[in-house]
């Protein structure tokens, strides 16, 4: 939950009711959780419902809008259409090969800056049968892709009864993996807390797990990382890194930096850069710190002046068009499958299985779907590619 993911939450209301005048706007997730009057006061919103109340969303639109245009009560009831915490019943996402599937919600940890504990709650991992039955629908509808996501991944099944080091996710996807259509598993955002070594074996095998990992490291200075109380050391981090490279030695690692947490000094700032360096990304995504209500952060100082956060951004953004094109270079006259995706300006995109932003000309008919591309040389800090 950052301020840029807020004000695009604000956003999305608003063109929701401007495009469509008639349509039932509910606002869900995080925000509706953590300020439920400041998102009903938003112009526009009918109905704003927390985390909690999200799995029995459907009768709360029915009860708010007891007679919603194009919805038939019948088909929605609860024993035609049975709602889960996990939104279970998702069996397609319309004209695309790539699906997500969620798998775990919540987080046990207490970063200084996040939100998160407190407004989607205690670690809740799904069962691995109901994320295998999703997947087999989804399979069924054309789909090849899964990224398995959650809030804090490598967490996941630590809310069972099972003792230290016992496979938790690794068996779940070696399932997805053996579904017919299926051929491949992305992780969304991984961590280094909680890593689960069972996973390593995949890669190793070239089972169909992506060897593509994000892992956020937020920031490279051992201090700034105390302060934001994150649940690891940057010797840890970097245990992981070569633990996973060694496993997979082509693996592409990408990340999430904060610049301006409160009391990040120019050399702690320094020491971030130098780590992005080491790690090799293959992009990373900055985002400059905002005070969050009620977190610890918000009471630490000193704050960095706006403008020093400005400019530590702009450095960090140089440094991710670095390592774009050091990437796109290291790609150059190589061939990926990828599942084509939405770029603007008359351009298309697709993800290498290393987590590479590959970027080519639009062709109609093709948004979803999976294709072949070749590298051929980067543009705009990108990895310019054509059609095979
Ligand atoms: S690990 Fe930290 S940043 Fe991530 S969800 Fe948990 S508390 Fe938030």
């Amino acid at each position: 939950m950052t301020a840029a993911a807020d004000a695009e939450g604000r956003m999305l209301v608003r063109r929701a009711k401007a495009k469509n005048p008639d349509s039932f706007v509910v606002v869900t997730g995080c925000l509706a959780q953590d300020r439920p009057e400041e998102m009903a006061a938003l112009p526009g919103v009918d109905l704003v419902v927390g985390n909690a109340g999200k799995s029995r969303l459907l009768a709360k639109i029915l009860q708010a809008h007891p007679n919603p245009r194009g919805l038939d009560h019948d088909h929605l009831s609860p024993v035609a259409f049975p709602l889960s915490p996990w939104l279970d019943g998702i069996s397609r996402f319309d004209g695309h090969q790539r699906a997500t599937v969620k798998a775990q919600d919540g987080c046990h940890f207490g970063c200084s800056f996040c939100l998160i504990p407190r407004v989607r709650g205690e670690m809740v991992s799904r069962p691995g049968l109901e994320i295998v039955e999703e997947a087999r629908r989804l399979a069924q509808n054309d789909v090849k892709e899964l990224v398995l996501a959650g809030i804090q991944l490598s967490s996941y099944g630590r809310d069972w009864a099972l003792k230290a080091g016992e496979p938790r996710l690794a068996p779940v996807v070696e399932k997805l993996l053996g579904i017919p259509g299926i051929r491949r598993v992305r992780l969304s955002s991984y961590a280094v807390a909680d890593f689960e070594e069972s996973l390593l074996p995949l890669w190793e095998s070239k089972s169909g797990l992506c060897p593509h990992l994000h892992l956020p490291l937020q920031s490279g200075d051992e201090g700034v990382l105390r302060a934001m109380r994150r649940p690891y050391t940057l010797d840890h981090y970097r245990a992981t890194v070569e633990k996973v490279r060694e496993a997979a030695p082509g693996v592409g690692l990408t990340s999430d930096i904060i610049a301006g947490f409160p009391g990040e000094t120019d050399e702690a700032f320094g020491n971030t850069l130098q780590r992005i360096r080491e790690f090799g990304f293959v992009d990373f995504h900055p985002f400059p710190y905002s005070d969050r209500p009620g977190t610890p952060g918000e009471k630490m100082a000193p704050k960095i002046p706006p403008a020093v956060v400005r400019e530590r951004m702009n450095r960090l953004l140089d440094l991710k068009g670095e390592c774009l094109v050091r990437s796109a270079q290291k790609a150059l006259g190589k061939e990926y499958r990828v599942i084509v995706e939405r770029n603007g300006k008359g351009l298309q995109a697709g993800l290498s299985d290393e987590g590479l932003r590959l970027v080519f000309p639009e062709r109609e008919g093709w948004l979803g779907k999976e294709t072949r591309v070749k590298v051929i040389g980067t543009r705009d800090s990108a990895a310019w590619a054509e059609w095979v």
